[in-house]
């Protein structure tokens, strides 16, 4: 029988659901259980192992200085680190604000208004290397399952390097920009989703993050401008989930 690895799923701040979708994968999960022993899972579980993990998971974003102690320590004391769903990647909503959160307590609070030990929040990236990333608010839990198996067998797990447009076609939806002036960003929106979003007749809001490498924000700036869309909200559509410059 193989040993079993030790995963530990590590949650900064966040709205709570990356770690929830963990457990949104039902049966599957139990799947994983044939190859992994948690030993830190805050939302799911009372062990509280210190000690050595072969793969951690970190959620959330560093918010705070608790947060960025629990994200050494899990960088630390893991061989291999996910950052999991787009707080972790790429900051969220919470990094995108104009105002910086120690700012805002200042201004509500005054000087000392800040007995949190507040940060400005930061994705988890930009503080740790990670050995995955796996984007998404929240993220697809099949990629997440995906990337686990594939680590349990010894194997790199699969990265996503195409937009969100790739999987619209693939699946022969409807182009909801082309045919319904919809304010979609999947051409500049890194996929893995399947594209969810337009699977419902939606537009994609960019939860994924931006498409890295050779992607042209300025035409689709210029798109949605041709389209009647006025410079503020576009510019606020590309900064929901990522501090991005149109
Ligand atoms: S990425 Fe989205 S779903 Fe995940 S913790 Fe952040 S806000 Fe919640
Ligand atoms: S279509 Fe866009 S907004 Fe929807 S899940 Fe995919 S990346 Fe996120």
């Amino acid at each position: 029988m193989m040993e079993k690895l030790k995963l530990g799923v590590f949650e900064l701040t966040g709205c709570g659901g990356c770690a929830l979708n963990v457990l949104f994968l039902y049966e599957r999960l139990f799947d994983l259980l044939e190859f992994y022993d948690i030993g830190e899972f805050h939302m799911a579980s009372s062990a509280h192992e210190e000690g050595h993990y072969d793969v951690g998971i970190v959620t959330g974003t560093v918010s705070t200085h608790r947060d960025l102690e629990l994200l050494k320590n899990a960088r630390n004391r893991s061989d291999y680190l996910i950052a999991l769903g787009t707080c972790a990647t790429h900051g969220s909503v919470q990094a995108s604000v104009e105002l910086p959160l120690r700012e805002k307590l200042k201004a509500v609070y005054g000087d000392e208004g800040n007995p949190m030990k507040a940060l400005d929040s930061k994705p988890a990236v930009e503080y740790v290397a990670v050995d995955l990333a796996i984007p998404g608010c929240p993220y697809d839990k099949e990629e997440l399952y995906q990337a686990l198996m594939n680590i349990a067998r010894g194997a790199d797990p699969v990265r996503p390097d195409y937009p969100v447009c790739v999987e619209c076609k693939l699946n022969e939806y409807e182009c909801v920009l082309v045919k319904r002036n919809l304010p979609c960003l999947g051409p500049i929106t890194l996929g893995g989703c399947n594209a969810a979003c337009i699977k419902s007749g939606l537009g994609c809001i960019g939860c994924r993050g931006p498409l890295p490498g050779e992607v042209n924000p300025a035409g689709e700036y210029e798109i949605l401008k041709g389209l009647g869309y006025n410079e503020d909200y576009i510019v606020r559509k590309f900064k929901t989930f990522a501090r991005w410059e149109p």
